[in-house]
């Protein structure tokens, strides 16, 4: 809703941020937060009282839009007179229904840098209603963020892409992200730096399709010369990647982890299926093979190097026995977790068009079977650390069931361990216990 009086002035409004999503989102949620509020506003918790909601939205599942609309509905009924601003790839995809759902202001993923200015142009009255249908979007500035440790995170997230020039079949995020653009370099590393100024001494680079960094722009080893340059900055122990593409798994990207101190033994490596037909269908560009030895290279290069892979069950045409293909090459493979996503279809894709659609028992069955699978190959990951002494980063936050602090090492190991008054610090800690999904330790003197 606009403001009854019109105010160009908008100081010190009381926002509320929603993020839904992947990493990438709450990246940009958070970046969005500290430019509001280095803007002199107030950012206010979801349920209470507020000027402004901001929501920022997912479309890569239809579970997505329908938690984007709830989000959307929720921040209209608590606060009927805020103005309610919908960015993300859901508003990309479908301004109409996030309209529809209570939006007042729909802003592109393209504009999300320019949110804040975007508001105050609607608040003073100078923009019309959202229209049905935004532009294609392509990403010509980033969202910055180097302020403090928010909300008791120790782990910042820093953008170093968006987009993706991939054409995965069932994927609808280049239509919604645009084309892959490389942040540039040198504005990547001034805000890593202002990060550990501010504190951070681990940083994840996330964007869409961080493998292609440099692509764009015809430098295909920019990735790791932007690590080389990270690798500089005082205080800055780790990098972690966020998923990479099999494609850029390079030989010298592989050499390079295995000489690093600084990059995180952990490795996110999408699979999606072992199916060569399935491969293909989903227009993911390798076989089962070139994966299989890409993973085997790294496992190999980089040890106790946690590696993680997403898989997707139920894609059309995955038969019972094409899945069981699936699951034989994991059998073979180093891997020590694994996400797994049910196919959703995404108006728009051609996977949506595709004849034989699994039945949703099956999709079923088939998550089920593969959770259980990562769930005893993460097991079987941590219990190999027993004994072993980890170098820890340790949070702001105690874990809900034991009291104790949580904290993560570089090989992605979820540690619970007694260290009062030492957050934010990497300490040593001996690994003494392995439950589940995390880890019990002792603190080494
Ligand atoms: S690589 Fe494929 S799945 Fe990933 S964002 Fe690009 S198109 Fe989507």
């Amino acid at each position: 809703m606009r403001p009854a009086t019109e105010d160009t002035e908008d100081h010190a409004l009381r926002i509320t941020l929603t993020s839904i999503g992947c990493k990438l989102n709450a990246y940009e949620t958070e970046a969005l937060a500290w430019t509001l509020q280095q803007q002199g506003h107030r950012l206010v918790e979801p349920h209470a009282e507020a000027d402004v909601c901001v929501v920022n939205t997912c479309t890569v599942t239809s579970a997505g839009d329908a938690d984007s609309r709830k989000a959307i509905r929720r921040a209209r009924r608590r606060n009927p007179g805020a103005t309610v601003v919908v960015t993300g790839c859901y508003a990309q995809h479908d301004a109409a229904a996030v309209t529809a759902a209570g939006a007042d202001l729909v802003v592109g993923n393209a504009d999300k840098a320019r949110l804040p200015e975007i508001l105050q142009a609607y608040r003073a009255g100078r923009l019309g209603p959202p229209p049905p249908t935004l532009p294609p979007p392509r990403t010509s500035r980033f969202l910055e963020l180097s302020g403090a440790l928010i909300g008791g995170r120790t782990r910042g997230s820093l953008q170093i892409q968006d987009g993706c020039d991939a054409r995965c079949t069932y994927c609808a995020v280049p239509a919604v992200r645009g084309p892959g653009v490389s942040r540039n370099a040198a504005e990547i590393v001034d805000q890593a730096r202002r990060m550990v100024d501010a504190g951070y001494h681990e940083l994840a680079l996330t964007g869409v399709n961080i493998g292609s960094y440099g692509h764009d722009r015809q430098q295909p080893q920019a990735l790791i010369e932007l690590l080389c340059r990270l690798e500089t900055i005082e205080g800055l122990e780790r990098i972690r990647l966020s998923s990479l593409e099999p494609a850029f798994l390079s030989d010298l990207l592989i050499d390079y982890a295995a000489r690093s101190s600084r990059l995180c033994r952990h490795f996110h490596v999408p699979l999606q299926s072992g199916d060569e037909m399935i491969l293909k269908r989903m227009g993911r560009h390798y076989t089962r093979t070139f994966y299989a030895e890409r993973i085997q290279q790294l496992a190999a290069a980089v040890p106790d190097c946690a590696i993680g892979a997403d898989v997707m069950v139920g894609f059309p045409g995955e038969t019972e026995a094409r899945f069981q293909r699936t699951f034989d090459l994991l059998a073979e493979l180093p891997l020590t977790y694994l996400h797994v996503f049910a196919y959703s279809r995404r108006p728009g894709t051609p996977a949506a068009r595709m004849p034989d659609h699994p039945s949703q028992a099956a999709k079923k069955a088939r998550s089920r079977a593969l959770i259980e699978w990562g769930q005893a190959r993460r097991h079987a990951f941590h219990q190999h650390h027993l004994g072993a002494t980890l170098d820890v980063l340790l949070e702001d936050r105690a874990d809900a069931g034991t009291g104790l602090q949580t904290g993560l090492s570089d090989n992605y190991i979820k540690v619970l361990v007694s260290a009062p008054g030492m957050a934010n610090r990497i300490v040593p800690v001996r690994i003494t216990a392995a439950n589940g999904a995390s880890t019990r330790g002792i603190l080494v003197e």
